[in-house]
């Protein structure tokens, strides 16, 4: 029978005979190829639940297999190693530790959801893929994404002034990350910018890039706002570290 997504079998887990004879038939090679048996004992056996308890991962129990997520996606089609399904499938089944040994690999879906589109079942598995990254997260297998320190950024400047402004949070995000402002392909859209959109727009954006505008009476949204991101942080961490986050506390 051949071996389905090969892939997926780690490298170490293969055995080749180079030299074998059944009943007088010369299987050398290739054809002696086979799958080490394993006995797997660490299973997290509450792993499913902590993705499905974070923002996204609800639906993963109604996952049933079928592969349209990975044969969709935009990522999968550069890299064959990028497989939500199989993903879901070791969530599902509780293995952490082979989960954890593509942690740096699950971060890099792009949110371009067309797996959402073609998951007959309603799994999201674009929200399970930013569950699991965030998991990582959470549990300290990974440092903040790069998504991660955008959505923070994202989210300050909101709570700062009730307003979004595309190049202070770009500003921001750069400063956060280490990186430096001047990168290629952003001075090319800045240049693009400042030949395409009208003066007025351009003055704008300048203004409030420098005055930073806020939206009037913002402060008591701001406090609520405020008061239910750290309720949902609490209770994602909880969800996922148990009573050690309540000890940190
Ligand atoms: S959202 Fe992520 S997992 Fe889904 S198709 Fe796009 S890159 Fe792939
Ligand atoms: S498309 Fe949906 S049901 Fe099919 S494997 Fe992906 S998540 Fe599971």
């Amino acid at each position: 029978m051949p071996i389905h997504e090969q892939s997926l079998i780690r490298p170490e887990n293969l055995k080749t005979n180079e030299e074998m004879v059944i009943d007088g038939v010369d299987v050398s090679g290739h054809w002696s190829t086979f799958i080490e048996s394993r006995v797997v004992s660490d299973y997290n056996e509450a792993l499913q639940d902590e993705i499905a308890a974070l923002p996204g991962g609800e639906n993963i129990h109604r996952c049933w297999q079928c592969g349209s997520c990975t044969n969709s996606c935009t990522v999968n089609a550069l890299d064959p190693e990028f497989n939500p399904r199989h993903w879901i499938y070791l969530i599902r089944m509780g293995f952490e530790d082979e989960l954890v040994r593509d942690k740096d690999l699950i971060w890099s879906c792009v949110s371009c959801n067309k797996c959402t589109y073609a998951c007959p079942r309603d799994v999201f598995p674009e929200g399970v893929m930013k569950a699991t990254a965030h998991w990582l997260e959470l549990k300290g297998y990974t440092p903040k994404s790069l998504s991660t320190e955008f959505d923070e950024e994202f989210s300050s400047q909101v709570f700062r002034t009730g307003k979004i402004e595309d190049g202070r949070v770009m500003m921001g995000f750069f400063k956060r990350t280490g990186q430096s402002l001047f990168q290629p392909w952003l001075v090319a859209m800045v240049k693009r910018m400042f030949r395409g959109l009208p003066l007025g727009w351009l003055m704008k954006m300048g203004l409030a890039t420098v005055f930073h505008p806020r939206t009037r009476g913002w402060g008591r949204a701001r406090a609520a706002i405020e008061e239910y991101v750290a309720e949902q942080e609490a209770k994602n961490r909880a969800a996922v570290l148990g009573s050690s986050a309540d000890a940190a506390e």
